[in-house]
């Protein structure tokens, strides 16, 4: 059989995406993707500027199923969201019954200067803002709660994928903020991979930060390597906000993850999870 890509992480213009689902999956189709996944950012209890509102979801839902339905014997389509958790509020378990699958993704860490959720992973400025008016500048400890806001979803509210694992390194450029190599660093990714391991969630190897910042995956080499030796499952997604990015830096992806050592993708693919052999130019079944 020929090779074949998957991508479980797409944003559409029901969040902060351009263009339709439907264009999603015409532009899946012409990049060789073979099961794509729709996972707009769910609803969030608050104002922000790039998740879904609420009043859109049950048209989401409609829509993307009548689309599973209307390309069946082209590709294998799929109804996720990518669900912020923030205790309290929401979490990968509020939608579980209307999907396919979730990814479960931290973007918000505690309050911010106003009150409000701070987001962590928008522009620099507003991290940097928090973490000297809230956080008095202590890096580490933002990270170790970081860290461990991750760790309590994958024990508390359990997504099937874990979102871009160290997505929080966005505003270290050239360790600017911390070490990534640094004991306590390491230490805390360490214990979040045991409990994803325990968990039994997949890591997926997010590639946008490749093609848009020029940076490594999240999570980086050094963080797969650990996950390698721990027999954590991956897949390659690139958190498409467009038609264009749907198998963006997929083939150095691939050849990176078969460096450090894996032979396989965990991908959902005729309605089970399944572990898929891979190379550079795509997933063959078995
Ligand atoms: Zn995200
Ligand atoms: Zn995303």
């Amino acid at each position: 059989m020929k090779s074949f890509w998957t991508n479980y992480h797409s944003h559409s213009h029901y969040c902060d995406g351009v263009e339709s689902p439907e264009a999603q999956v015409q532009a899946a189709l012409r990049q060789g993707v073979a099961v794509f996944g729709f996972s707009t950012h769910c609803p969030v209890p608050f104002v922000n500027l790039w998740s879904m509102k609420q009043d859109r979801l049950d048209g989401y839902l409609a829509e993307t199923r009548a689309l599973k339905q209307k390309y069946a014997d082209q590709i294998e389509l799929y109804v996720g969201l990518e669900i912020d958790y923030i205790p309290g509020l929401c979490g990968p378990s509020d939608y579980v019954p209307q999907l396919d699958f979730t990814i479960g993704s931290v973007h918000y860490l505690g309050l911010n200067w106003d009150g409000n959720p701070w987001e962590i992973d928008g522009a620099t400025a507003g991290f940097v803002k928090g973490l000297v008016e809230v956080h008095g500048g202590d890096i580490r400890s933002v990270i170790q709660q970081y860290y461990g806001l991750i760790r309590r979803m994958v024990r508390e509210d359990r997504p099937d994928i874990v979102g871009h694992l160290d997505k929080i390194k966005i505003h270290n450029t050239n360790n600017s903020l911390f070490d990534e190599q640094s004991d306590w660093y390491l230490a805390e990714v360490e214990k979040t991979l045991e409990a994803m391991a325990e968990a039994g969630c997949i890591v997926e190897v997010n590639t946008r930060g490749v093609y848009k910042k020029g940076l490594e995956t999240y999570p980086s080499v050094a963080i797969l390597e650990r996950m390698r030796a721990k027999g954590i499952p991956v897949m390659i997604n690139s958190d498409s906000h467009g038609p264009a990015e749907i198998t963006l830096a997929f083939a150095e992806t691939a050849r990176q993850l078969q460096q450090v050592g894996y032979k396989t993708v965990r991908v959902f693919i005729r309605n089970e999870w399944r572990d898929v052999p891979f190379d550079e130019y795509g997933l063959r079944t078995l």
